[in-house]
This record gives C-alpha cells, structure tokens and sequence, in this order.
C-alpha cells in the first residue's frame, strides 16, 4: 500500500459512493456561500454596523443585546452594546468545537454569509490580510459625518482598499454610515461617493463592480429594511443585505483540482484527527483519498460536516470538517494544504509575486503568509515595478520598491512549500507588513 501511517491507524479504507458531487450540487438546493470582510477606518462604525446587521436578521435576539445594553451603559459607553454583539459571538463559539472559531457565520434566505475577520480585533492589519486573502467581496464602511470621511481618507480608508485590492478582492460594497449625523444629506452622500470612486478606481477597482449603500449602523437604517426617515426618501435602491446578497461568489472554481487550507486540527468523537477550514476550489466526499501538502501524506475522508451538519460531499466556498482517517498526526498541521492526489499542489521554494509595497522592498530577509501557513525567505530580486491599475512594466530591476507601488519581486524561501499561481500571500519583516500580493 502507499498509504503511510498505517501502524498507527489502519481503519480499513472508507467507501466512497462515487457521487458526480458537482452535479449533486447544482442538483441540491444548497444556497450559495459568500465571505467578505468589513474594512475601514477606526471609529467608522464597522462593529456597531454588522452587529446592528445581526440583529435585525435574528441572529442574535433581542435579550442579548439588551444584556449587551446594560453591560455598556454600566461603563459608561452605551453606543458599545451593538458592537460587541460580534465579540459576544465569538466568545460563544470558542466553547463548542466547531468550525473554525475565528469566522462568524450568519444567513439569509438565499446565501450563508461568513464574515471573515471580525472587525475590533486588537491585531487588526494581518486579519484583515487574512481575511481578504479568502473574501469574495468587501464592505468598506465609510463615515459620512462631518470632517470624519476627511480624516478617514488620509487614514486608513485608502490603506484598507489597496490592501484588499492587492489581495485580488475585486468586489466592494460601499457603506456610507451614519447619515443620521448629517440629516440624511443627499448632497453629502454624492459628494462622498465621487470622490471614493474616484480613488477606488485609481486602486484598481472597476466601476461595475463598486456599489453605494447610504446607511445608519446605529439605527438600522438601510441595513436589512429601508430608511423610514423621510429625510431619506431619496435613495431608491437596495438596502445593504440584499447588495450583499446581489453579490455573486467569485469564480469558486467547482471544477478546479481540490484545494483547501487547515484551519484548525483536532480531536472528534467521529476521529482523532479531524480538520477544518474553506475549500478554496474543488470538490470532495466521504471515502476520497486526499494529499496533504508539504508533507505529501495521503490520508482518507472517513465523514464530514458542512456548518455543523453531516453531509457527503462539499464543495468550494465552503467551511468543512473532514474526519480523516488511515493518517499519523504528525503530517497533518494547520496550514497545510489538503489536495487531489491525482492533481496535487506543487512545493515550491521559488516563487514571482506581484506585490504591493506598503513599505521600502529590496533585497531582504522576509515571512511569507498565506492564511495560517508561514514560511522564512528572502526577497531575491525586484524584477520591474508595475502600473497599478494596468500592471504594465514602468521600470526595469529597480533597486528598491517604495511603499504604495506595485512591483514584481522574486522570493526565495528556506523550504519547500504548497504554492501556486493565483494565490494572494503576504510578505512581513519584523513584525510589520511589507507586501502583500498575488503570485504569478
Ligand atoms: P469601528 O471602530 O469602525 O468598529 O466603529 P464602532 O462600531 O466602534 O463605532 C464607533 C462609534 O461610532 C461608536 O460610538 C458608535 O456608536 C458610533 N456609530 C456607529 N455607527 C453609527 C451611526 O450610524 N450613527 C451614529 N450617529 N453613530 C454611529
């Protein structure tokens, strides 16, 4: 047999149905899964406004926030309590093992939302990395009153949409929050929207694929139901859930080679070795065999589960548990890649990035992340700095790489790791970010 690890699990092999799954899938009624991540500057009012979000789609009841409600205005900082819905959540799912506890799942009738990153982490920047790295779409919240959608310009508005940009997230929704604070003004409203469009197009963000929402986190405002403020009665068009609804899953890649990241890696009463995380492209069943790189250990599907329940099959887009099994636990680590056998990912210690520099790149000692996977290297060369928005060559081996340009850098790693073209990684240097990209 080639299947290693048998002295330690030597289950007989799972049986697999053979289902056509990507025809069960269309076949099924599953609804269509969507991540995204909530981005913009501090104090904008991401929290207050997906756990306002939460709320009024009944995912988190009404006693809750009123326990909230009374925990915050105890300290003095009522506006608080919708905020720390999103926290609330998270605490609640670190007790059960389920999926991955750092995501934060919620549905509608047509699509399973997860909200990637909750905003207010402490670490802010490299979850928001994180998180892009796997979003569909984003939410760029944008504070609409006074002096404030000023100074969040010149902080970290602009950051966060080229961070996201360079991540290769191609979709955002703007939310342009706390009209309340400037009567619902039109004129306010339009003026915002010119002019983040129009540096949301200097990014690299395409016009068909930006959207303005006029919103109030606090009051609930064009979240899940429209305006009754009469003041509002301007805007005709969709409230925030259904423009995230509207938003169609990026090419999920069904019928690519499976791949999917370990999120986390734990003990089961269905095995020992039990995994979590998104499936980035592919399909899988019960009784699949699987490798995982960059060990290069074959292991086998014994069950899994979908948003808690068992299923026979997933697909890409969404958070599975898989129970492995004929696998010794040592080759199976978070970060690693679990892939088809007959199409596997390749290691690589060489790769091209096209990165944005957020700080000076030249040749440098540099970690590599991509999700939870993080490899030492080195940046070996700067082949050509890159239009932003074309990509086109406008300068050859240059010497360093500024901070907000584009350039094409060659990375050389101390070991071999699952990599391929098409994946968005991350380039740090003590402790701080320094690129961020997608490899060629
Ligand atoms: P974050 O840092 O982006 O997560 O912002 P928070 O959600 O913590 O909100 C920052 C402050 O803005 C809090 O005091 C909120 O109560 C307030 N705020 C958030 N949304 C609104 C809104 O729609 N209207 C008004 N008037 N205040 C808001």
């Amino acid at each position: 047999s080639d299947v290693k690890g048998l002295k330690i699990e030597d289950a007989p092999l799972p049986k697999s149905r053979n289902l056509d799954v990507l025809s069960e899938f269309e076949r099924s009624k599953s609804k269509k899964a969507a991540s995204f991540v909530v981005v913009g500057h501090v104090d904008a009012g991401k929290s207050t406004m997906m756990g306002r979000l939460l709320l009024d789609l009944n995912v988190v009841d009404q006693r809750t926030v009123d326990k909230l409600r009374q925990e915050a205005t105890k300290i003095g900082k009522s506006s608080f309590a919708l905020a720390w819905i999103l926290d609330q959540r998270t605490e609640e799912r670190a007790r059960g093992v389920t999926i991955d506890i750092a995501t934060n799942r919620f549905e509608t009738d047509k699509t399973v939302f997860t909200i990637l990153d909750a905003p207010g982490h402490r670490d802010f920047i490299p979850n928001m990395i994180a998180g892009a790295s796997q979003a569909d779409f984003a939410i760029l919240v944008i504070d609409a009153s006074t002096g404030a959608f000023e100074s969040g310009l010149k902080g970290q508005t602009r950051e966060h949409s080229l961070l996201i940009r360079s991540m290769g997230v191609s979709r955002v929704i703007v939310a342009i929050n706390k009209l309340d604070t400037v009567g619902w003004s039109q004129e306010r409203f339009d003026e915002i929207k010119n002019q983040v469009s129009g540096f949301l197009s200097a990014t690299g963000f395409q016009q068909k694929n930006i959207t303005f929402v006029p919103v109030s986190g606090l009051h609930g405002d064009n979240l899940v139901r429209k305006s009754s403020d009469p003041a509002a009665s301007w805007y005709t068009g969709p409230p925030l859930v259904e423009e995230l609804e509207n938003s169609e899953p990026s090419a999920r890649a069904l019928a690519k080679p499976l791949r999917m990241t370990i999120s986390e890696v734990f003990r089961t009463p269905q095995s020992p070795i039990s995994i979590s995380g998104r499936i980035d492209a592919g399909s899988l069943q019960a009784g699949d065999p699987l490798l995982i790189q960059p060990s290069g250990e074959k292991a086998y599907v014994k069950s899994l589960q979908v948003d808690e329940e068992p299923v026979e099959w997933a697909v890409a887009g969404q958070n599975a548990v898989l129970h492995l099994t004929n696998i010794d636990q040592v080759h199976v680590r978070v970060g690693d890649i679990i892939c088809d056998p007959a199409k596997p990912i390749e290691c690589l210690d060489t790769f091209t990035l096209k990165a944005l520099a957020f700080d000076f790149l030249m040749p440098m000692q540099v970690d590599v992340h991509r999700g939870r996977l993080h490899a030492a290297g080195r940046i070996e060369s700067i082949t050509a700095l890159l239009d932003k928005v074309t990509g086109a060559v406008v300068k050859k081996k240059p010497k360093i790489a500024k901070p907000a340009t584009v350039a094409r850098v060659v990375v050389k790693l101390n070991s071999t790791v699952p990599l391929e073209a098409g994946q968005r990684v991350v380039l740090r240097s003590g402790g701080e970010t320094v690129a961020a990209g997608l490899l060629e």
